[in-house]
């Protein structure tokens, strides 16, 4: 059934021709020629897009506006997996030290994360920003509650939230076969540097998981709905992006302050960039804590230290994604108990996602939040849950088969369960 055009779409068309308007105007030696008369008025019928723009200099035209893309109504499963930093160089993480195993369930390498991310566009997934999935209202006894938005989105797409857990180079992975920060180029772009197995130092935007999306997004725009890129969680334990902008209560010296501020810095313009090219954020709690087991003081205490060292930096949000998976509410979405309602009453959270074997979420009737599942996609995905993920991507086609094979260094065989 083909639907109205979303209003949102009438906006775009009139921005598109104003700023066709301008632009022409700006051009040309006129400023206040007469724009084409057989351009449709802005409010009564829609614009075509077919019309030509006012052309005032023959030799300089202005560029033609983008095609225009109808939207449709949908209501379906939003999916959302999530990726861990990619693995750049796996002879270096599966050198068959004890950490071999840890990379080898968590991680993906770089070639698999470009595949899977080629088969989701094959596969019609567009990302949207989980932001745009649900939205709050006041419900008729004046209490505020969520509710699940329609997306209006091209024909045939399926709307997919991608979410990267501890963005940060944690320390223990130096050396081990990732990259090591992200920075701006000169071209204002985010990249990231590191250090390869001969010991040069490399410059890429091929190596990492932002900037391997964004570029992928800039050669398939059709991948994004509206610029949406992906969500980032970040601990703060160990700062983020690779700077080290932590506090250490250890180490409170004058030095180490001048170092955190200097840190800081060097971020901020990193953290700009992801929010003006359709990233946003997330905490995975400060100290990447099991919340089931943790007391309220203690997921209370890192909290807090979160919104000082991080949100300070990334902004508020409205999104936690759990660490470890483990949860506020005791494993049970109905449960709400004290720790559930410190974020969501005193901190305005709204968004609690989970790890589960499918992209489940209910809204909950009691308290303003949205519990979900997220999938991961990583090792242990790729080796022994192929069927579960097919409609993303297909293990068998897309495994990395520099992975480590016979036994890791506790002597547990690496197997893998599609393979016969
Ligand atoms: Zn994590």
């Amino acid at each position: 059934m083909r639907m109205k055009k979303h209003p949102v779409f009438y906006i775009a068309m009139v921005v598109c021709l104003l700023i066709v308007v301008s632009l022409a105007s700006c051009g040309g030696d006129d400023p206040i020629a007469d724009p084409d008369p057989s351009s449709p008025p802005e409010s009564v019928t829609p614009p075509t897009i077919s019309t030509p723009p006012p052309s005032i200099t023959p030799s300089t035209p202005p560029p033609p506006p983008p095609p225009p893309v109808e939207l449709f109504p949908y209501d379906g499963v939003v999916e959302h997996i999530f990726f861990h930093e990619v693995i750049a160089w796996p002879e270096l993480a599966f050198n068959g030290n004890a950490m071999e195993r840890g990379y080898d369930t968590n991680m993906v390498t770089v070639s698999e994360y470009i595949a899977i991310l080629e088969s989701l566009y094959r596969n019609n997934f567009i990302l949207v920003n989980l932001n745009d999935v649900w939205s709050e209202f006041t419900n008729e006894q004046g209490q505020q509650r969520m509710r699940r938005n329609t997306l209006m989105l091209p024909e045939g797409k399926k709307p997919l939230v991608i979410s990267f857990d501890d963005l940060s180079f944690y320390e223990y992975m130096t050396g081990d076969g990732f990259m090591e920060k992200y920075i701006i180029g000169d071209d204002g772009d985010i990249w990231a540097i590191g250090t390869d197995p001969n010991g040069n130092t490399v410059i890429s935007q091929d190596l990492t998981v932002i900037t391997i999306l964004d570029k992928f997004v800039k050669e398939n725009p059709g991948f994004s709905h509206e610029g949406a890129k992906g969500c980032i969680a970040f601990t703060g334990y160990e700062g983020i992006l690779g700077y080290r902008t932590q506090f250490d209560r250890t180490n409170d010296t004058q030095e180490a302050r001048l170092h955190r501020r200097q840190e800081i810095a060097r971020a901020r313009p990193i953290v700009q960039r992801l929010h003006d090219t359709g990233w946003y954020f997330a905490t995975h709690s400060y100290g990447h804590i099991w919340l089931d087991s943790s007391s309220l003081d203690r997921v209370q205490t890192d909290a807090l230290r979160w919104k000082d060292e991080v949100a300070s930096l990334v902004g508020e949000t409205r999104i936690f994604i759990y660490p470890y998976g483990s949860r506020l509410d005791n494993g049970d979405v109905w449960d709400t108990g004290p720790a559930l309602r410190f974020y969501n009453n005193e901190l305005g959270f709204r968004y609690f996602a989970s790890v589960g074997r499918e992209s489940f979420s209910r809204i909950k009737p009691d308290i303003s939040a949205v519990m979900m599942d997220r999938m991961p996609v990583d090792g242990l995905a790729l080796r022994s849950r192929r069927e579960l993920f097919l409609r993303f991507y297909d293990a068998a086609e897309v495994f990395d088969h520099s992975r480590p094979t016979g036994n890791d260094s506790a002597g547990r065989p690496y197997e893998i369960a599609w393979q016969t």
